[in-house]
């Protein structure tokens, strides 16, 4: 792996909102490129900006805004910042391997725990777990809504799709210890990959697990395979799995989303299963991808008492 380390000029990005009476969403993005590798990531194609041509430099060539906190924090200072929720692991995981070594994300929530801004987080890294102090802290005085991402529960294939991640067990055991500091914490079980990770078995198996594990609730949803992702996944289920492939034309033959018939047949699936663990499905924000920040109720209760939000 290389890292390349650079200073970044900004810490926050403004993406359109999901929130009520609050214009924007925003996200921290740590990190560009990521060590998880996952063959389904919809963030690949984004290393083209930086110039690494080969789809592959995604997962090796990671850089790393080593004064992300210091900027981050100059930002929520100024006066113009409306505490609106920040998401973080949208594009990239802000848990992957750099972290161990360059500990942003310390500097990252404590500069948002200072200005009081609601938290959401989504990872696949275990290393979450030591920072769940910190976040429980924050947790105090306003929404922490975190999420751990868990689509594979056969150990085999989930070394084929995520060769980066640590396994399913250690991010439920991260899910669990969040929840016994007192997090939300749910899991997203996405994506579904179809002939790989959608038969009753695979995923009764993850519900069951997922329901010991205690999370708050599951999210989930058919694989996507926009333009870019398509060609990388594509390719790699030629070499692995060449007797689905007819499958995927057919699933995927309207483009990036799968059929509405296979996504109805998928929910027809999951809702028994779902009700049998006795699990909540939870919602994604729509503007980041993340978890959606519990503050987003807040404003619109408050709106529709008319009065103005208490986030902290
Ligand atoms: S963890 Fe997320 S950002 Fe990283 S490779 Fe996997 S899908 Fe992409």
């Amino acid at each position: 792996m290389t890292f390349y380390e650079v200073r970044a000029k900004s810490a926050l990005n403004k993406v359109p909102g999901s929130v009520p009476g609050t214009p924007y969403g925003w996200t921290i993005n740590p990190y560009r490129g990521c060590s998880h590798a996952c063959v389904y990531c919809f963030a690949r194609p984004t290393h083209e900006y930086l110039e690494f041509t080969d789809p592959a430099d995604f997962d090796a060539e990671v850089v790393v805004k080593v004064n992300v906190a210091e900027v981050l924090r100059a930002e929520l200072a100024r006066p113009s910042w409306q505490r609106s929720p920040v998401a973080l692991g949208t594009n990239t995981d802000p848990y992957q391997r750099a972290e161990g070594r360059y500990r942003l994300m310390p500097g990252i929530l404590g500069a948002l725990a200072d200005s009081r801004t609601p938290v959401s987080l989504l990872t696949k890294g275990t290393l979450l777990r030591r920072d769940l102090p910190l976040l429980a802290r924050i947790a105090e005085h306003g929404p922490v809504d975190l999420a751990m991402s868990i689509a594979i529960f056969d150990p085999e294939l989930q070394a084929l799709v995520e060769p980066g991640t640590p396994t399913a067990a250690a991010r439920l055991a991260t899910v669990r210890a969040a929840r016994e500091a007192g997090l939300e914490c749910g899991v997203f079980l996405m994506p579904v990959l179809p002939c790989l990770t959608d038969s009753v078995e695979h995923l009764d198996a993850a519900f069951t697990a997922i329901a010991e594990a205690g999370a708050s609730y599951v999210v989930w949803t058919a694989l996507h395979l926009k333009p870019g992702v398509r060609q990388w996944y594509l390719a790699w289920l030629h070499r692995w799995f060449p007797q689905h492939e007819a499958t995927y034309r057919r699933v995927y033959s309207s483009g990036a989303f799968a059929t509405k018939a296979y996504r109805q047949w998928l929910a027809e699936r999951i809702a028994p299963l779902l009700r049998q663990h006795g699990l909540r499905r939870g919602s994604v924000d729509d503007a980041t991808g993340s978890t959606r920040s519990r503050s987003a109720g807040i404003v619109r209760a408050a709106e529709a008492a008319g009065s103005q939000p208490v986030l902290f």
